[in-house]
């Protein structure tokens, strides 16, 4: 029989104190291993030189060649533009009924307003979650990487005002007195028009999905780059199947290169076109629809209450002017008020498409084209 241990008071104190040296010394153990290991992936892990990330990102974008007017095709031989829907499923939904009246029309638009023959093709369907994930790479390749962690002023960010104030400042100064009444009113200071800037983009972060919850808050932090213009940009370099991704989210924020017009209309990017090595028309775009669904208090009362047919009718429009920088690599314009070549300057989209609409002359053949989006 084997011996057995007598449960004394003092045994047991002094069988603790066994074990708990013993733990401690495994567990110093492991912690140094652990360190070793640490220190080593630090030693290994090379740090990011920004500045030089800059010069090689400016580098890689100077190599890419001029761009080239894109043929208009014909009825026979159209142009091929292939387009990937991505979905937030906490936002209205952009069904597939709805997607593809929008490509029939913006067909048939691209013809009679452009004269181009064009096939338009959904190749793929995911969610925005998928999407971001799927491409995560593109964010630590070297030097695409480089707008998605350069552009965003993040919204929680603790100088964020001062950041805004700055870059508005720089904006506004690019632009002539007529252009800035235009665009903002008598009220045109840096300071004015920063300080709206910041309420109306708060206010649309504010606003509820419908689930419940607002559309970019502390909850939800880390959906700030489904958002943000830079890590958009990023994605577009990095893309290699398609032309055009559709979204349902919205480019909305601050970023430390806004144009005046998404100024105006607090930290809205409808769509844009970026420059592509990939992609047979040099350039790649993104459209993000929120602001044109959204039937929250800010949407309705900045860009208007629509109807279904309207706001389809809009994105086919903002996409049209898309086209004349993607297909007829047409710069952004500002002078022309009726052509579908000016963004519209503000939130009141239809507005902007009634005048769009009924123009005789969209002045395409005036406008400077670009060598680079
Ligand atoms: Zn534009």
């Amino acid at each position: 029989m084997p011996k057995r241990k007598t449960f004394t008071l003092k045994n047991t104190v002094k069988l603790i104190s066994w074990k708990l040296r013993k733990t401690y010394r495994y567990s110093t153990g492991c912690l140094l291993f652990l360190f070793a290991i640490f220190f080593f992936w630090l030693a290994c892990k090379k740090q990011v030189d920004w500045k030089k990330e800059e010069v090689a990102f400016g580098a890689y974008v100077d190599a890419l060649p001029d761009l080239r007017v894109t043929p208009r095709g014909t009825l026979q031989n159209p142009q091929t533009l292939l387009v990937r829907y991505v979905e937030n499923p906490q936002l209205p939904k952009l069904t597939k009924e709805v997607r593809e009246r929008i490509y029939l029309s913006l067909k048939e638009k691209a013809l009679s307003v452009f004269g181009y023959h064009l096939y338009i093709d959904e190749v793929e369907a995911l969610t925005i979650a998928q999407f971001f994930s799927k491409k995560e790479k593109a964010f630590q390749t070297s030097p695409i990487q480089f707008p998605a962690h350069d552009y965003l002023i993040s919204w929680f960010s603790q100088n964020r005002d001062t950041e805004i104030e700055k870059r508005v400042r720089e904006a506004l100064a690019k632009k002539s007195p007529e252009i800035l009444f235009a665009y903002f009113g008598k009220e045109h200071s840096a300071l004015q028009v920063a300080q709206k800037f910041i309420s109306r983009l708060g206010e649309i972060y504010a606003e509820k999905k419908p689930e419940g919850n607002p559309l970019l808050s502390a909850h939800n932090k880390e959906e700030e780059i489904w958002y943000s213009y830079g890590h958009w940009d990023t994605l577009l370099y990095a893309e290699k199947d398609v032309d055009f991704i559709f979204t349902n989210i919205g480019i909305i924020g601050a970023d430390n290169g806004m144009p005046i017009y998404v100024i105006a209309r607090g930290g809205v990017t409808s769509a844009f076109v970026e420059n592509s090595a990939h992609r047979p028309y040099q350039g790649v775009g993104v459209f993000g629809a929120y602001p044109f669904f959204a039937d929250t208090v800010f949407f309705n009362r900045e860009r208007g209450v629509l109807t279904q047919e309207q706001k389809e009718e809009t994105v086919v429009w903002v996409w049209l002017h898309e086209l004349g920088h993607l297909l007829l690599k047409k710069e952004e314009n500002y002078s022309f008020a009726d052509s579908v070549h000016r963004a519209p300057p503000n939130l009141k989209y239809y507005e902007w498409v009634k005048r769009v609409r009924a123009s005789k002359n969209h002045h395409t053949n005036e406008i400077p084209i670009m060598k680079k989006f």
